[in-house]
């Protein structure tokens, strides 16, 4: 396992992210799958450290698998949630950052319903002379570079499961289809896919799926259809009501009618195809429920899986260039 072409303090976004970059992600990730599959799960690589959970915003897979990650890594983890923190006592987002970062911490994982706040810590962080190292978990509509990270080691060990390498994705038809306008994984996802050499098909509403996507190298629908034909593999995503501020589809069963992903579909995509969702799914309005659960065609449990694995990845290479650096 080497770190020497690592050189990124932070990681907010994928949109620098070089094709190395991916490798190293991916192959370091590859080692951790292997240390997960002992008895003894545990190694000593971030001893004494410490990674902060800052989720601003709520989370089940991802600051889970954060703190999974961190464990396995041996670092003192802390947690924070703002409904039992000071927040509610009116402290600032920054000065919140701060406070961890006077108890020590070295990396500071960040959600925020905003986008841009893990990039705003950063510079505060930075400012400060500290060398503390932020990683975004999602930030409002604009990136989640863990979960793109870590569908493409999922993309990549199905197609290639002895030796996984960014370069298995090359050429692949990837179809993603649902909220892109409002989705994070859709953004980040993107940077990933085009630079790794895929051939990314966007599908949605055009009211969940501007024009302007084409500008990432890939190609829009307004119909499932094009996009599934001799598809490799099929992403969906969430329906975002959260961040939804006007009504963008006439109803949920509307919505499904029209693009939702069923059995029945997959019939237009590659024989092989597989089927990926970042999760929380909402059975039967993006992807019907069966079809989730069905093992033979869905990735969605090994992009779980596969999230800790490359969490660590991503811990390691960032907690060992801050030790290397000191
Ligand atoms: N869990 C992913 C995210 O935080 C996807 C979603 O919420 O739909 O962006």
């Amino acid at each position: 396992m080497s770190e020497s072409t690592w050189q990124r303090r932070h990681v907010i976004s994928l949109a620098d992210f070089t094709v190395p970059d991916y490798e190293l992600v991916l192959q370091t990730a590859l080692s951790f799958t292997e240390v997960l599959s002992r008895r003894n799960k545990k190694v000593p690589t971030l001893q004494g450290k410490v990674v902060a959970n800052l989720f601003f915003e709520s989370s089940t897979r991802t600051r889970n698998s954060f703190e999974l990650a961190a464990k396995r890594l041996s670092a003192d983890t802390l947690n924070f949630a703002p409904g039992t923190s000071s927040l509610s006592k009116g402290e600032t987002i920054l000065d919140t950052a701060r406070t961890f970062l006077a108890m020590g911490t070295d990396i500071m994982v960040i959600r925020h319903q905003a986008a841009g706040v893990p990039s705003q810590i950063a510079l505060d962080m930075d400012r400060l002379g500290g060398r503390v190292a932020v990683l975004n978990a999602g930030d409002g509509k604009h990136e989640h570079p863990t979960q793109a990270l870590l569908d493409l080691f999922t993309l990549c060990s199905h197609i290639n499961p002895a030796a996984p390498s960014a370069k298995d994705i090359k050429g692949k038809k990837v179809a993603i289809a649902g909220d892109i306008l409002h989705s994070r994984v859709a953004r980040s996802n993107l940077y990933s896919l085009v630079t790794n050499g895929a051939d990314v098909h966007l599908a949605a509403p055009p009211t969940l799926l501007p024009e302007e996507f084409a500008e990432y190298g890939v190609t829009v629908h307004h119909q499932l259809a094009p996009a599934l034909e001799d598809a490799d593999f099929v992403m969906t995503l969430r329906l975002q009501t959260e961040r939804m501020s006007q009504h963008l589809i006439p109803s949920l069963r509307e919505y499904y009618a029209q693009f939702g992903i069923t059995r029945d579909r997959l019939a237009r995509c590659a024989p092989q195809v597989q089927v990926l969702h970042p999760g929380p799914v909402n059975r039967g309005v993006e992807i019907s429920s069966d079809l989730m659960d069905d093992p033979r065609l869905s990735l969605i449990e090994k992009q779980v899986t596969n999230g800790v694995a490359v969490r660590m990845s991503l811990l390691y290479l960032m907690g060992t260039l801050m030790g290397s650096a000191a």
